[in-house]
């Protein structure tokens, strides 16, 4: 494997295409799943840096981003879903055409423990375990690219959905051609935060409860769409905190726990080779205060014809095309990586020497000095943007 630690984005594919079966994720220092090869059994075929997302040339990453991309504000018809869902409800939309015409839909889900799994479900009654962002990693088993890959030959639909590197790490398994029955739609991602992080932050929780956590909700919106809550129900004890109260959040949000390698993702503007990407319409009360609401809107950017196709299936409340434009200033995430906060690696140096246990981040989070932050601008005005702080 010829990736530096910083830089591989956890995406399992090496493992999946292991032909000796010779790789496995394993966390890092940080909690980060990263490949861990048995150089005992290794027999130099290469294939895991050859496949590997983050080895693409630079020519094959321009060939998959969109040449002409078209953003929609969208909001789901279904109230149900739209309420259930993290932005607009466009995703469990796409989700429920394809499972209702036989096929089956990628995406990510809790398991019994609290973490976060690319899941494959065929059932609809399944969708819900789907839907809403996890603002954690998720790991992709090895044999889901196979089971997925499986579907799309038995000439079924498919609807893959991820992080941008989950979906180029797919389309990288299905190697060149074209998959009739294959739909990829990405999220918008900032960033993904360590399960090691989120792991101790559920077990804290239990334990101020005295009860195991029975549901969680990242993006619950019982005081709005804007500001969203992290809820944890333990044994009707329901932790409930808006995104600028939670500290979980606040630690996401301001990148102090999420992965290195998202700082420098390879995957903006749609060149994962998605043909569509999904998230929050934010910022509407600038761009569009007539179209602004409290329960959810949705940022779909069309890439593809098969996207365009999708989406014009869909049966909306609300739908209206933008100009790009608006992405520049309501989602940055999609056209550039978000910078690591300044004190991450001090954050994740406390949280080891804590045993990996969940401690108050207070002193993350004091004011900083005047000039510190006015430095801190500075820097953000050289690298060229404004630091994003919603997910
Ligand atoms: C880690 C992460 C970061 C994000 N950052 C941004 C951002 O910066 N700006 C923005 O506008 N939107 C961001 N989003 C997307 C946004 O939160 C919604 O997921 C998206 O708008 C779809 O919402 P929906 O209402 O259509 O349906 P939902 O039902 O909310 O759809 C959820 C979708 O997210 C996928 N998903 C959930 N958790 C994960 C995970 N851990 N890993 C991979 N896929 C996952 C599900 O498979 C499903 O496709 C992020 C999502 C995630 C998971």
């Amino acid at each position: 494997m010829k990736v530096a630690a910083g830089e591989c984005c956890g995406c399992g594919l090496c493992v999946a295409v292991c032909p000796q079966k010779c790789i496995l994720m394993l966390p890092d220092a940080e909690g980060f799943p990263v490949p861990q090869v048995d150089e005992s059994c290794c027999v130099q075929c290469q294939r895991c840096r050859k496949l590997c997302p983050v080895n693409r040339e630079p020519a094959e990453a321009a060939a998959c981003t969109p040449a002409d991309p078209h953003c929609f504000y969208a909001i789901s018809a279904d109230a149900g879903m739209v309420a259930a869902a993290s932005s607009g409800g466009i995703f469990p939309q796409l989700a429920s055409r394809v499972l209702a015409g036989g096929g089956a839909v990628v995406g990510a889900a809790f398991d019994e423990n609290w973490d976060v799994r690319i899941t494959l479900i065929e059932d609809a009654a399944l969708l819900v375990k789907l839907m809403q962002a996890k603002y954690v990693q998720a790991e992709t088993p090895p044999e889901l690219f196979r089971d997925a890959a499986q579907i799309l030959k038995a000439g079924r639909q498919l609807l893959y959905t991820g992080t941008p590197c989950q979906i180029a790490a797919f389309r990288r398994f299905l190697g060149p051609g074209e998959w009739p029955g294959l739909l990829c739609a990405e999220v918008i991602c900032h960033s993904v935060a360590s399960p090691a992080v989120w792991r101790s932050y559920v077990r804290h929780t239990a334990g101020l409860a005295g009860s195991p956590v029975q549901a969680a909700a990242f993006r619950d919106k019982v005081s709005g769409w804007h500001q969203f809550s992290l809820t944890l129900d333990c044994g009707g004890r329901k932790y409930q905190q808006t995104h600028r109260e939670s500290p979980y959040m606040r630690l996401f949000l301001r990148e102090l726990i999420s992965r290195k390698s998202c700082a420098a993702c390879g995957f903006k503007q749609g060149s994962s080779g998605a043909d569509m990407s999904l998230g929050d319409f934010w910022k509407l009360r600038k761009i569009a205060p007539a179209w602004n609401n409290d329960t959810g809107a949705s940022m779909v950017i069309v890439h593809t014809e098969k996207g365009r196709a999708a989406l014009a299936q869909c049966e909306f409340a609300a739908w209206q095309e933008f100009p790009m434009d608006v992405v520049k200033i309501s989602n940055r995430a999609f056209y550039q990586s978000t910078p690591p906060h300044a004190l991450r690696d001090d954050y994740f140096a406390a949280f080891a020497e804590n045993g990996m246990q969940w401690f108050d981040p207070g002193r993350f989070f004091q004011k900083q000095s005047r000039f510190a932050r006015l430095r801190e601008r500075f820097f953000r005005w050289l690298a060229g943007g404004k630091k994003s702080r919603r997910a």
